[in-house]
């Protein structure tokens, strides 16, 4: 007796296994796939893009809980397949499993109608072109109707209703119209933008809030949705190599200001065998083969463009603009640049060796990423003399050979007008790039230095530059393994917290890589022993300090890489010459200089810019010289 009723306690259906009815199959894939109404906007996109339409029309009706219709002019379905096109795992797509790893297609898994015709009031009409009729199916909440005949234009449409009809509780989770029709305008963004060439209708409660010519020009429908300003900055960049977010963020280093962000539009062609689609069950991922080689075949093709780009911020004194005006000054200047760009490049740059870097270092992708190179050979400037030392030249009366740095600082490439400056400076006409011979310069404010550039005036950041010439000198160094050291005689000691020196101790390592040799001297006190030369203006003491405070706050979250960028800004920040120094002009004349030595010296490593240009044209429309 106790034992029956034990076995019928424990036969109750919660604990024995069962195969599912296809219905809640059904119902729980749907869940996966169909989140909101724009999931059903995006899956039906995609098939209607899969079957080779050409115009695609999207109406809406309250954000998509009453209403979903779309409308192609694609191939199609056989009225054979209709059943099986709302049936789950069932494609027209692939076949085989080693199918899998070629999708050429954006379905594959046979799932989105399926799931779809499970939770709303389905309708489906759809023609062959060959066909005289077209063929209709209904489905309600899973069950079928039909299919039958029906008219209908070649192409095919689905309607639908209710979502989430009978799953109440997913009805009762959608937000508010508003906020669904946004993320439907989302999803039908992103396909617009990946298919310029359809042409693509979407409407809200019978107002029409897209319509998009198909074009051959992506660009013209990025215009169309983020404006001309936007599209008109866009820097464009191709680049056939075989090879993202993070890629992008390092080919920003030191660009942009913190927390500004790049805007970028990727369209990405690689083989189908290089991409699992199949990772994700709205493939809102994929899964690269190689990753590796496209991220770094990314990161040096923007790095390329961007160094051949004009990135100066352009001063506007109106407070309106004449648009056209401003636009052709913009792109002649831009033209002039590139082709400056392009005249350094040639085989200038074969010497640079692979860094060290592990791996992510924009020079990893074999040592063939080119770069404007000034035509006096970097190293060799290097050599002689870096702008720290230049720029310690100077005790207010001394000329350009003076005083104790003489035997490292060997003023003698960069003395005025020396010939090798600038291979044909003049042949540019307005090259605004290339350092004119007689540059001239006037220090105002004892912070910045304005400069003709034979295209209008440009005024500079003195701190801002020399920080960023500092920054890529010593990230280049401690790159290569090549900082150079100065070995302190008389060590520097530096009392501070106990967590400060815990912290500078356990980045020893890396501290050691930028030059900087710390170790304990007893009980909280750190001793330097070492110095990078190139910092010897910066009070080390206070260095010191300040590194160890940063990272006790900040260190112990980064990663080596960001590490080590950190630090590098912030001793080049200490290491550069402060606003509110007076300069003699010798050492105006070399910061110049440097200026064309770096890769970037348009933004100081904090991506602030380094110099503000206001053009000749600007100049002759403020004072109306020009029609
Ligand atoms: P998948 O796209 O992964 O194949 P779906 O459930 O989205 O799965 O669609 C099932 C099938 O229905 C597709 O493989 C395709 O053959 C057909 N189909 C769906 N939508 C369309 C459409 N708009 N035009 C032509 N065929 C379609
Ligand atoms: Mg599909």
């Amino acid at each position: 007796d106790d034992l029956s009723r034990m076995s019928s306690a424990t036969t109750d259906v919660t604990s024995r296994i069962q195969q599912l009815s296809a219905s809640v199959i059904n119902k729980i894939a749907a869940g996966e796939v169909i989140e909101r109404p724009a999931s059903v906007v995006k899956e039906l996109l995609e098939n209607s893009v899969d079957a080779l339409s050409t115009r695609i029309e999207v109406d809406i009706e309250a954000g998509g809980a009453e209403l979903i219709r779309l409308t192609d002019d694609g191939e199609g379905i056989h009225p054979d397949d209709v059943m099986l096109a709302v049936t789950s795992h069932a494609t027209s797509k692939i076949r085989t499993a080693d199918d899998l790893f070629e999708v050429q297609t954006m379905g594959f898994r046979g799932e989105a109608l399926a799931s779809i015709a499970e939770v709303s009031k389905f309708r489906l009409r759809t023609r062959r072109a060959e066909a005289l009729t077209g063929v209709e199916l209904q489905v309600d909440g899973g069950a079928t109707e039909g299919p039958k005949p029906c008219g209908c234009p070649a192409g095919t449409q689905i309607e639908v209703r209710q979502l989430f009809f009978n799953t109440p509780v997913r009805r009762k989770f959608l937000k508010t119209t508003s906020t669904e029709f946004g993320h439907i305008s989302e999803q039908f963004t992103r396909i617009a933008l990946a298919n310029p060439n359809l042409h693509l209708v979407l409407r809200h409660n019978g107002r029409v809030v897209h319509e998009l010519p198909a074009t051959h020009q992506l660009i013209d429908r990025l215009r169309l949705f983020f404006g001309s300003e936007l599209a008109d900055k866009l820097i464009w960049v191709e680049s056939d190599d075989r090879s993202l977010q993070h890629a992008l963020g390092e080919a920003y280093r030191g660009l942009l200001m913190v927390g500004r962000y790049p805007i970028t539009f990727l369209f990405l062609e690689v083989e189908p065998s290089q991409v699992d689609v199949n990772v994700h069950p709205t493939k809102s991922e994929v899964r690269f083969r190689d990753s590796q080689i496209l991220y770094r075949t990314l990161l040096s093709t923007l790095r390329r463009q961007f160094l051949g780009t004009n990135l100066d911020s352009e001063l506007s004194v109106a407070p309106e603009e004449k648009p056209e005006a401003t636009e052709e000054t913009r792109k002649q200047h831009q033209l002039e640049l590139v082709n400056w760009a392009k005249r350094q490049v040639p085989g200038a740059d074969s010497a640079r060796t692979d860094s060290t870097g592990a791996g992510g270092d924009e020079s990893a992708a074999g040592g063939t990423v080119e770069r404007p190179v000034h035509p006096l050979d970097r190293e060799e400037r290097e050599l002689h003399g870096d702008a720290a030392a230049l720029l310690d030249v100077s005790p207010p009366s001394a000329g350009p050979s003076s005083g104790q740095q003489t035997a490292e600082s060997d003023p003698g490439p960069f003395v005025l007008g020396e010939p090798a400056n600038i291979e044909e400076g003049s042949d540019a006409g307005g090259d605004a790039t290339a350092v004119p011979q007689t540059l001239r310069a006037m220090q105002i404010h004892d912070c910045y230095l304005v400069v003709d550039t034979g295209d209008g005036l440009t005024v500079i950041d003195q701190h801002a530059l020399h920080e960023r010439i500092m920054y890529e000198r010593l990230r280049r160094r401690v790159l290569d393994g090549t900082v150079e050291v100065q070995p302190l005689l008389i060590p520097v000691t530096v009392e501070m917290t106990a967590q400060d020196a815990a912290a500078l101790l356990d980045h020893e390592e890396v501290l050691r890589e930028l030059g900087l040799q710390v170790e304990s001297f007893g009980g909280t006190t750190i001793a330097l022993r070492a110095n990078p030369t190139l910092l010897r203006r910066a009070d080390p003491a206070r260095l010191l300090r300040d590194v160890a405070d940063w990272l006790e706050s900040r260190g112990s979250k980064l990663s080596r890489r960001d590490l080590i960028d950190h630090l590098l800004h912030m001793m080049s920040c200490k290491a550069a010459i402060k606003a509110g120094q007076r300069l003699q002009p010798e050492e105006i004349d070399a910061l110049l200089e440097q200026r064309h030595l770096c890769d970037d010296h348009h933004h100081c490593p904090h991506g602030r810019p380094t110099a503000l240009t206001l053009t000749r044209a600007e100049l002759d429309r403020q004072f109306g010289r020009l029609g």
